[in-house]
């Protein structure tokens, strides 16, 4: 087996929001890693690798120290830490943003209105760096959870806190009225990599990066009336261009290709008034280009 020193070490969120994603980029980089109940640690079956699973406050500094060589963690702990670590690959999940939220019937119009006011947040950092930038005196009041509560029960005017849908802040009276980050999970690794790990790292990057790019495309089937062929295929850009087979059936062809999340209806739309039938759509596994 292999010493450690050969083997890449990275950090991952022992449990919560971003334990299972990082779970599965793993494995959807061909990695097997076993998941018992209460480990702290645990092995890559089939790839050079070292897991530690952690809080995700303490990742930041794990990677400083070079304890563990990379992390996965949200944007919002790396910049709050402000640790030595460099930031390297965003992730696509644990997206959600840091915002200051007033109480509901609060008459709140612009930054300005938090001059004087009490804010309530784990992220005594990042808040402070918002409200200087903003030129805004405000009180700063450090907790460490249950955040939303803090002006139901008297203990701030305003609160800045992590949000996804913002059903929290809904249920607690509050209305968002600032964001101050916009965070996903990223990878971070550590400033004093030894050449050989920054190897593996550069492989496992690879992998993460095909990944992305396959999550972020869908593989697409359809049959194109022959009159209409050169229309149908000027709307599909695919990975060089795409391929076109002739149907059995006289004046048909089938037209495969590749195309982005992001423009994927608005081109099936025109797709389909362009005379395109049968439309299958796939997804992709692994994408190298
Ligand atoms: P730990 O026990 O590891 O310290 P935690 O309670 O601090 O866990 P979680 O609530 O599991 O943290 O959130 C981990 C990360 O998930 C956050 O730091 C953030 O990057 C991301 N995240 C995504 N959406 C949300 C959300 N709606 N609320 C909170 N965090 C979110
Ligand atoms: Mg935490």
């Amino acid at each position: 087996s292999l010493e450690t020193g050969d083997r890449l070490k990275i950090a991952i969120q022992k449990s919560g929001r971003l334990h299972d994603d990082s779970m599965r980029l793993l494995k959807e980089c061909g990695i097997d890693v076993s998941n018992g109940v209460n480990k702290l640690k645990s092995e890559a079956s089939n790839f050079p690798l070292e897991v530690y699973f952690l809080r995700d406050d303490d990742i930041p500094q794990y990677v400083e120290d070079a304890v563990a060589d990379i992390g996965f963690v949200g944007e919002n702990v790396v910049y709050e830490k402000e640790k030595a670590v460099d930031v390297v690959e965003k992730l696509g999940f644990g997206k959600c943003r840091l915002s200051i939220a007033v109480r509901r019937e609060e008459a709140y119009d612009k930054v300005a209105s938090l001059n004087g006011k009490r804010i309530a947040t784990s992220y005594p950092v990042l808040v402070k760096k918002f409200l200087d930038s903003n030129n805004i005196t405000a009180e700063i009041h450090e907790i460490s959870g249950s955040v939303e509560i803090a002006p139901g029960i008297g203990l701030a005017d305003a609160i800045c806190d992590l949000v996804s849908s913002g059903s929290t802040l809904f249920m607690n009276g509050l209305k968002e009225s600032e964001t101050i980050l916009q965070s996903q999970a990223v990878l971070i690794k550590s400033k004093t990599l030894a050449p050989a790990k920054q190897l593996l790292l550069n492989k496992l990057l690879f992998r993460i990066q095909s990944v992305k790019k396959a999550r972020n495309n869908k593989y697409v089937l359809l049959n194109a009336p022959n009159d209409n062929l050169q229309q149908i295929i000027s709307l599909l850009p695919g990975m060089k261009s795409p391929t076109v087979l002739p149907l059995a059936e006289e004046g048909w062809s089938s037209v495969h290709s590749v195309i982005s999340e992001n423009e994927f209806w608005d081109i099936i739309e025109k797709l389909r008034d362009a005379g395109a039938q049968g439309i299958l759509v796939v997804p992709i596994e692994k994408m190298i280009i």
